[in-house]
């Protein structure tokens, strides 16, 4: 397949700067990309049993074409459960078991899951190697895949272990969405609508009309809304790199979001999108509740995520049985809170997000109380 079109999107961090490449069919003709980082050489691997039929040969076949023969790739199973101790371990082991000098370079082909890990495994691999993101999910090419958080789960939460480590290229090619279960490419949707309600109002009023094109695998329509999506984190990143500031906003919808993941178990009942999207409702009625944001964007942001099939309440989630005690509980756990205070992320209205930290708690019990009945 040839490139129609590419986007370049660059995050400026000075010497750690990068350029995310997106668009249909990219990955097809990245060799030469790929080898610049690599200084020719060929990258090692990393993918899931699901991405590694049906992706990694189009990767290989653009290294050979390059001139750069590609050595064995390195298959994890697929899911989040690979996000562990054990299978970091039996990475790193099948990384040095290769003899690498400082100047290897790790290749993550497939959704998040893959991309941190294998982030992490170049964070931590002879003190920090190189290594490019090659993200195969809606989520991750819009998301994880940008901005250098990586990292493992641990028992005592999720992604507790992990580094800032910054990929040298990215190359989001939205053809590989094409074998994507649609759950999957709507849980992804999610946080692509999230860059419009924290602050970019045009870019939600063109999802408004643009999403279901988006959703529905449009070529154009798709590498709009990555590019749109990844320009929106790198400038984000390119200012709070830390999260020390604006990086926040990020989270919208992601204390409410993670303790119904957690009260779910992390799994297939509720995909991370998913609670995210319902999360961002509910800061958006909470935002509303508190006199903040008029009724009318709340609305908007509601119909829209509802209008593509995603779950924007609880109740939409079928089987589940609500404890507002346990998500209460879950969200003073998050590894946001701040000396026992969560910072909620608010909106003054569509694409004006701001974080606020003393939010009266019998509001959100409230909130929640309403949501779950
Ligand atoms: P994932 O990597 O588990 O991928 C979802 C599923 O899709 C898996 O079964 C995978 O094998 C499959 N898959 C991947 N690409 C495919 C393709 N092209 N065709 C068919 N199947 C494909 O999950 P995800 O949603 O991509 O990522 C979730 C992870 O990302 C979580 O662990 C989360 O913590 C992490 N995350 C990290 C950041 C960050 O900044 N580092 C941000 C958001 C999320
Ligand atoms: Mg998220």
């Amino acid at each position: 397949m040839t490139t129609s079109v590419t986007d370049t999107v660059r995050l400026d961090l000075g010497p750690r700067s990068y350029d995310i490449l997106v668009g249909d069919g990219v990955l097809a003709d990245a060799g030469p990309r790929i080898a610049a980082v690599t200084r020719g050489r060929a990258p090692i691997v990393v993918t899931d049993e699901n991405v590694a039929p049906l992706h990694l040969p189009t990767l290989e076949r653009t290294l050979r074409e390059t001139g750069v023969e590609p050595t064995q790739a390195i298959v994890l199973p697929a899911g989040e459960k690979t996000k562990d101790f054990a299978h970091f371990e039996r990475l790193m082991d099948a990384i040095l078991e290769r003899g690498i000098e400082r100047s290897a370079v790790l290749l993550a082909l497939g959704g998040g899951v893959i991309g941190d890990i294998t982030g992490f495994a170049a964070a931590s691999a002879l003190r920090g190697i190189d290594f490019i993101q090659v993200p195969t999910t809606l989520l991750s090419q819009v998301d994880s895949s940008v901005g250098g958080k990586t990292g493992i789960n641990s028992r005592h939460g999720k992604n507790l272990i992990g580094a800032f480590h910054q990929p040298k290229l990215v190359i989001a090619d939205t053809a590989t969405l094409d074998t994507l279960p649609r759950r999957e490419v709507l849980a992804g949707y999610a946080e692509v609508v999230k860059y419009g309600l924290i602050r970019l109002p045009d870019f939600f009023a063109w999802l408004e009309q643009n999403g279901p094109r988006v959703v529905a695998g449009d070529s154009d329509a798709r590498r709009y809304a990555v590019t749109a999506s990844c320009r929106a984190k790198a400038d984000i990143v390119g200012v709070d790199e830390r999260e020390s500031g604006d990086r926040a906003l990020l989270n919208l919808g992601h204390t409410f979001g993670h303790a119904l993941e957690a009260a779910t178990g992390f799994g297939a009942r509720l995909l991370h999108g998913e609670a995210v999207s319902i999360g961002m409702v509910l800061a958006f009625d909470l935002s509303v509740r508190l006199g903040l944001c008029p009724a009318a964007d709340a609305d908007r942001a509601r119909a829209h995520l509802a209008g593509v099939g995603l779950p924007v309440r609880p109740t939409d989630v079928p089987g589940v049985e609500w404890d507002v005690d346990g998500l209460i509980l879950s969200m003073a756990k998050d590894k946001k809170v701040k000396d026992g205070r969560i910072t909620f992320v608010l909106v003054r209205g569509l694409g004006d997000a701001f974080t606020l930290r003393d939010v009266e708690p019998a509001q959100v019990r409230a909130l929640l109380e309403d949501a779950v009945s």
